[in-house]
């Protein structure tokens, strides 16, 4: 014999149970077969709702129970042709009619006691067993409907009652071996229901039809258990959870128990225990693509490389703790707390004491909490009176996550990986536990955190095609726009190459913020930008935060202080910061300080290369110079490419074009900030060579800086225009500074400056300097930049960066290569 059972969505429409019935016809071929079912999907809880209504005197119940008759008529005239409706059509009126009968006595008394709530929800299973035997009756297939309530028989507790073991082996190896039912090929059992001794009806528990299965399956020692589902078998991780979990071929009755018992729904957690005592496997099977072959649960684990077998959560959990000084040495306290939640019934599903006794902590359903708390105070009240204990500690919105597999035992570093993973990804793990049989690691987390941290582990232990990054960018101006192209342009190369997915899910600019988690559409960006909601930087970040998802990369790609403000607050949840905004680095010491820090102790990502010389590696090689253990004597650097293209396209006016019409240009072509004076009066230089003395290891402040200007002090006042008006009337002052430098056959560049004694002394300037043929600084042209590192291993000729530090299409790949830095961390 072997025992199919089909769950909710499997018996969910007439459509549905046409497969099932096609299934089970090729199923009695082979075998006689118990067919076990659930109710029709959705029912379960529709008659909870009905009993909650009918209790509470709510005339909307007579809605309810209108809304499931007609499932399941429908159901009926769908399944069976017209003649052979009418006798179906009548038992499912009559099974209604008993029902509508209870909930008027509900709805008089305004009570429901758990008896009663078990009797109404019994009706699910009940109407969907005797719909679907009906149908196969149509069929000319002989068939035997058993009432799993005379069979399965419990104890009084109601909603989750517990199976008399003994009796109800008996009573279904009798039932079968009775010659007047053993000469049929098919026979057809409503799952979750039972009764207790009195003939109360009561149920298995929420998902319960999998353990009829099972108990039919070892009572009538069958050759195998099918639970056919609506996925191809039990996967990695929740498929809700996890896009890309992925369907687990074998797997060992003691991992899919583990994996259940932490929130695997596919399996309802006492499912394995009777089969797996006779030896009987277990297929999970899909009833919408049968020729899978799904997953078969049996007694070892395959020997395969795969020491982690999947990974579950239960999502509303609390956290029970129990403290004090008292604890220390006395035996008998754990047992006092578990006596005293068991005596309430309250399940505990994971336990963890510190190994000074000092305290114990158990997690529980959070429905158990306020109860756990009553019952666990009282248990101790008077410990507590005399302060050897601490009231419960209850800490709610928390869910336990359970890596499973049984090789993990042979595998060191498991469990470092497991809290590495979670730990980079800035998730807080509140207790862990791990079985002394080392079949899982459990940690409890934050409720918010649960998606998140499925996901990044389910990358860890199981993605081999590829890791997902989620990128933020603010700003999508010239630099962002060509960075959006860019990264569009590349990504298949970069999942192919890299094995990286880069998810860009938000793109804001001063006004617009277009987020989608699931990944941007970057084909018509700017449309869909366009037409989204307006929100302000406070705003994208508490999305960014909101949403919580992995590998998250913030990306800055405006000039704005407020954006530069909320770096901390993301760094300080993990997420990466990637900027070419200058504003942060060039603050305040101390706040530059706090941003690096906190990226390193939060294991995020904060780099800024395009901060100096756009995506010229300057940052990146004086980083690995320091780390490297060489120091920096001095950096000479011209870095400034609108500085560079104004004074090497500035002929003192000999071609007729004045001062400011060069720099007029300069601001045409993209190559100045909005106010040109930034640059000009050497701010922006300052800052840069402010960031590479930083890197370099000094602390220095913009006022150890020495600006040796070149602006007259009346450019400074004004609007741009009034400045550009000045500049026309300061075109002599101009001219004499060309000219000087000409006589000397010379050329105008602007350079800054860095040098440190190595003792801790150090000094800065900017300033216009008259530059010798023979000099690295001549020969730069249009936007070039240039940098120069004396150190102690380039002592006497200098490690040059030269290139193009300025336009928006470097300084976007510049970012670019920022970003796959921080993904690949
Ligand atoms: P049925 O009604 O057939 O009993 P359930 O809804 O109880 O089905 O269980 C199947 C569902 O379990 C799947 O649709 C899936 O969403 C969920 N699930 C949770 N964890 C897993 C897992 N590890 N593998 C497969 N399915 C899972
Ligand atoms: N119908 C019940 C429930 O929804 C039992 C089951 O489907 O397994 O919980
Ligand atoms: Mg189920």
């Amino acid at each position: 014999m072997q025992v199919l059972k089909f769950g909710g969505s499997s018996v969910g429409s007439a459509d549905a149970i046409s497969k099932v019935v096609d299934i089970v016809i090729e199923s009695i071929q082979k075998e006689p077969t118990i067919v076990v079912v659930s109710a029709m999907s959705g029912v379960t809880d529709q008659l909870l709702m009905l009993a909650q209504s009918a209790s509470q005197g709510n005339e909307a119940y007579k809605t309810i129970i209108q809304n499931i008759e007609q499932k399941h008529l429908d159901a009926v005239r769908a399944l069976l042709p017209i003649q052979a409706q009418s006798a179906t059509l009548s038992m499912v009126k009559q099974i209604i009619n008993e029902l509508e009968s209870n909930c008027e006595g509900l709805f008089m008394l305004k009570e429901l006691s758990n008896r009663m709530q078990d009797k109404i929800v019994s009706y699910g299973e009940l109407l969907s067993s005797k719909i679907i035997a009906a149908t196969f009756d149509s069929k000319g297939i002989k068939q035997q409907w058993v009432d799993s309530r005379a069979l399965i028989k419990t104890n009084s507790n109601y909603l989750n009652a517990v199976v008399d073991k003994e009796t109800t082996s008996k009573n279904i190896q009798s039932y079968f071996a009775h010659p007047d039912h053993n000469q049929f090929q098919l026979y057809m059992a409503p799952g979750f229901i039972a009764s207790d001794a009195e003939g109360n009806t009561t149920t298995l528990g929420r998902g319960g039809s999998d353990y009829t299965g099972a108990i039919y399956a070892a009572a009538v020692k069958a050759t195998a258990l099918e639970i056919w589902t609506d996925v191809s078998g039990m996967m990695t991780a929740d498929p809700r959870m996890v896009h890309n979990a992925k369907e687990i071929p074998q797997i060992s009755y003691q991992e899919a128990m583990e994996l259940s018992h932490f929130g695997a729904k596919v399996i309802y957690p006492p499912t394995i225990q009777p089969v797996m005592h006779q030896n009987i496997p277990v297929w999970i099977k899909n009833t919408f693509e049968p020729t899978h072959p799904g997953t078969i649960i049996k007694n070892e684990s395959p020997s395969d490389t795969n020491f982690i077998r999947g990974i579950s959560s239960i999502k509303d959990i609390c956290l029970l703790s129990l403290e004090g000084s008292g604890m220390v040495g006395i035996p008998g306290f754990s047992k006092r707390l578990f006596d005293a939640l068991a005596k309430k019934h309250i399940n505990i599903i994971l336990i963890t004491q510190s190994s000074s006794e000092h305290s114990i902590c158990v997690g529980v359903n959070a429905n158990d909490a306020h109860q756990s708390k009553l019952a666990v105070d009282a248990e101790f009240e008077q410990e507590i009176n005399t302060q050897k204990v601490e009231p419960l500690i209850v800490e709610k919105e928390v869910a336990i996550l359970a890596l499973v597999g049984e090789q993990m035992k042979n595998h060191p570093g498991v469990s470092g990986k497991m809290f590495g993973v979670l730990g980079r990804n800035g998730i807080n793990v509140r207790a862990i536990a791990q079985g002394s049989s080392e079949k899982n690691i459990t940690a409890v987390i934050a409720s918010a955190d649960v998606k998140k941290a499925i996901n990044v582990l389910h990358e860890e232990f199981f993605e081999t095609s590829y890791k997902q990054v989620n990128v933020y960018i603010a700003g999508a101006g010239n630099v962002g726009g060509k960075l959006i192209d860019q990264i569009n342009k590349q990504i298949a190369y970069l999942k192919k190459a890299l094995r990286l997915q880069i998810n860009i899910v938000g793109i804001a600019n001063s006004k617009k913020q277009l987020i989608n988690v699931e990944g941007i559409d970057l084909s018509n960006w700017k449309e869909q930008l366009a037409a989204a909601p307006t929100g302000t930087t406070k705003e994208y970040v508490a999305t960014i935060l909101e949403n919580n998802l992995r590998n998250s990369i913030f990306v800055d790609v405006t000039a704005h202080d407020t954006v530069a403000n909320v770096y901390a607050q993301l760094l300080e949840k993990a997420v990466s910061v990637v900027a070419c905004n200058k504003i942060a680095c060039s603050s305040p010491y101390e706040n530059y300080a706090k941003l690096k820090s906190l990226a390193r102790a939060y294991n995020a990502s904060f780099l800024f290369e395009t901060n100096v010389g756009a995506s010229l590696p300057i940052i990146g090689t004086l980083n690995d110079l320091i780390r490297s253990g060489d120091s920096i004597h001095k950096i000479e650097a011209v870095l400034s490419g609108t500085l560079n293209f104004v004074f090497n396209n500035y002929q003192g006016g000999t071609d007729g074009q004045s001062f400011a019409q060069v720099v007029r240009q300069a601001q045409k072509e993209g190559y100045t900030e909005p106010d040109p004076r930034l640059d000009l009066g050497g701010t922006d230089v300052m800052r840069k060579i402010m960031i590479l003395a930083r890197e370099a290891g000094s602390k220095i402040e913009m006022s150890d800086i020495v600006n040796e200007g070149f602006l007259p002090a009346s450019c400074f006042d004004g609007t741009v225009e009034d400045f550009y008006a000045e500049m026309e009337k300061q075109e002599a002052h101009f001219k004499k500074l060309y000219d000087r430098a000409a006589a000397e056959g010379c050329k105008l560049k602007f350079v800054a400056k860095f040098e440190s004694d190595g003792e801790g002394k150090t000094t800065a300037k900017v300033g216009l300097q008259h530059i010798q043929p023979s000099s690295d600084f001549y020969h730069l042209y249009g936007k070039d930049n240039l940098v120069l590192f004396t150190s102690m291993r380039y002592p006497e000729l200098p490690l040059v960066i030269k290139g193009a530090g300025a336009g928006a299409d470097v300084t976007a790949s510049g970012v670019f290569a920022d970003i796959i830095r921080a993904a690949r961390v």
